[in-house]
């Protein structure tokens, strides 16, 4: 039997409710009657107020697709940057998994690392939005699939509700500071269908980035990173031939990064005939196409440009299709990502309007 936590914290200097907070942050633990062991206590005290770097958690694994992808929106005043509730928050989780291990749960070292990894990118990406002065900032993490499908740059499945609460947490804890979007980017493969629309309806997305990364149901030959050994025709009219039957299913909002396959060296301009075609069925199908300026920071193509470049951008603007800008940021610096010059290119165009997203509801706001 220990102190009482009023006892405690008047031993420790601190407020009860410090105290409680450090109990439910897993920064302390009481003993099995709620009670605290004043030794033991001041020991964990002591360890886990090591602040975390966020900064190493950002080396990851140095798998760029294995980083959550994030979607900015237009800007709005600064407001503060809130470092310290970050390490906080990163900590408390870090302690729930080392908690865990010590009360001998099976706990599965890589996942309680990529949580934490997770973590970390998730709430040091969107402080850096609110300094950049954007208005909204989305999260949109790779879908999990079936089977361990890709499994190497994707959440798990029973990751996914982590994601969604903390996404959602966040959106709660910075009303009115920035808002926060809980978004998807869904791969779509060919006959999993109903699996992606059961994980689409499960959870309140407030947009769904479709992408083609693999050309094959079991994700063995990829558009990108795994590259295609054979004629950019053909990978493009593979490619297409998904896209037309994403754009259809009705199951995103937006396209991802359309001409992607070219960061594995085939030229979209190589693509055959099928290009109109497949902008025409785009516009049909009434859905919303990223431009996502991650391609100025792939060192992989011989130009900077967005995906899709530039031409492809001036022919969907010509079909009225809708347009986002995407940074595609997997680290803090990469938000934002010229995307003031993209709008500048896009205002020269006589565009005025870009869509945005909410509840899977798309609306125009003025650029
Ligand atoms: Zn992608």
């Amino acid at each position: 039997m220990g102190m009482s936590i009023r006892a405690y914290a008047r031993h420790r200097g601190v407020s009860d409710t410090a105290v409680h907070k450090a109990i439910r942050t897993g920064r302390i633990q009481p003993e099995a009657d709620g009670t605290i062991d004043p030794e033991r206590a001041d020991r964990e005290w002591q360890q886990n107020t090591q602040p975390i770097k966020v900064g190493t958690a950002w080396k990851g694994t140095g798998n760029d697709e294995d980083w959550p992808a994030l979607a900015s929106s237009t800007p709005s005043g600064p407001s503060l940057l809130q470092a310290r509730t970050i390490n906080e928050t990163i900590k408390a989780q870090t302690n729930k998994v080392r908690l865990a291990r010590m009360k001998g749960e099976l706990v599965d070292r890589n996942q309680a690392i990529a949580q934490v990894f997770r973590l970390a990118r998730i709430e040091g990406l969107h402080p850096r939005a609110i300094e950049l002065g954007l208005r909204e900032i989305g999260f949109s993490d790779h879908n999990p699939l079936p089977r361990g499908l890709a499994a190497n740059v994707r959440m798990r499945e029973d990751e996914l509700d982590y994601y969604v609460s903390r996404v959602l947490d966040l959106q709660f804890q910075y009303r009115g500071k920035i808002d926060v979007l809980l978004g998807l980017e869904m791969d779509y493969l060919e006959g999993l269908e109903a699996y992606l629309e059961t994980q689409l309806t499960k959870y309140p997305w407030d947009y769904v980035i479709g992408s083609i990364h693999y050309l094959d149901p079991e994700c063995r030959v990829g558009s990108w990173p795994r590259a295609f050994d054979g004629a950019t025709a053909d990978l493009y009219a593979r490619y297409f031939d998904l896209m037309r039957k994403l754009a259809r299913s009705g199951l995103c909002d937006i396209i991802a990064h359309f001409d992607v396959p070219k960061r594995a060296g085939h030229r979209t301009e190589q693509a055959n005939d099928d290009l109109p075609a497949i902008l025409e069925e785009i516009k049909r199908a009434d859905v919303c196409v990223e431009i996502n300026t991650a391609g100025y920071r792939h060192p992989e193509l011989p130009a900077p440009e967005p995906y899709p470049g530039l031409a492809i951008v001036e022919q969907l603007l010509a079909l009225g299709v809708p347009l986002t800008v995407n940074s595609d940021a997997h680290a803090p610096d990469q938000v934002g990502l010229e995307s003031g010059a993209i709008e500048s290119f896009l205002r020269r165009k006589g565009c005025t309007r870009l869509a945005k997203f909410e509840h899977r509801k798309r609306s125009l706001y003025e650029l």
